[in-house]
């Protein structure tokens, strides 16, 4: 057991998103409520009750701080729950794509700005713009990738719960946690399908 003195007054706006409830599934070492883990006092709890309230505390703070800035809010739409490890490709190329992809960083988010806005930025194919949604759905050279790209995610998502016809877009493809009402393991599904799509792709975005 700690002996432990909290000081922080900014502890109070952590604390506002928790309930009593969820401090004591947590093991601290009290019945007492929120409010008198505020302030100056001490107060008696075990090293992983600690651990949770910091945990819990930054967490908080950083997710206020997520929903409400200015940038990164195109990575916000694919990621806005801070503090959960992304599930990754195991392949050190395609995974550094996949993350580019999220941060707006790839050469695809990129090209438009190194020309001139009035000046389209085509694919070698000539039939589009050379962006995320041509890439995963249109570009021709990726037809034989795609189409088991896209049978595998239907058939994802027709043994699923949805009632609703599968519409297979670029935010289901990279974030389906967030865009689509699929379980966790069908997430993890879709996306390790979205992986491997990239990895037969080739390409280094
Ligand atoms: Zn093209």
């Amino acid at each position: 057991m700690l002996y432990i003195t909290y000081v922080a007054k900014d502890f109070q706006d952590a604390l506002d998103g928790n309930n009593s409830e969820d401090l004591d599934s947590e093991n601290v070492a009290s019945s007492n409520s929120v409010c008198d883990l505020v302030g100056e006092v001490s107060y008696s709890m075990t090293t992983g009750a600690c651990k949770c309230l910091v945990r819990k505390y930054f967490t908080c703070h950083w997710q206020r701080k997520w929903n409400i800035t200015d940038s990164g809010r195109l990575t916000y739409e694919l990621v806005p729950t801070v503090g959960q490890k992304p599930q990754l490709p195991s392949r050190r190329n395609t995974s550094i794509s996949f993350v580019c992809i999220l941060l707006h960083e790839s050469n695809l988010h990129r090209q438009p700005y190194r020309l001139s806005a009035n000046t389209p930025q085509l694919c070698t194919c000539g039939q589009s713009i050379d962006d995320l949604e041509h890439f995963f759905l249109e570009y021709n050279q990726y037809d034989k990738a795609r189409q088991k790209l896209m049978s595998h995610i239907t058939d994802v998502w027709n043994d699923s719960e949805n009632s609703e016809k599968c519409r297979i877009s670029v935010p289901l493809l990279l974030a389906p946690t967030v865009n689509s009402n699929l379980s966790t393991s069908d997430c993890r599904t879709v996306l390790s399908r979205t992986f491997k799509f990239l990895q037969q792709s080739g390409c280094i975005l």
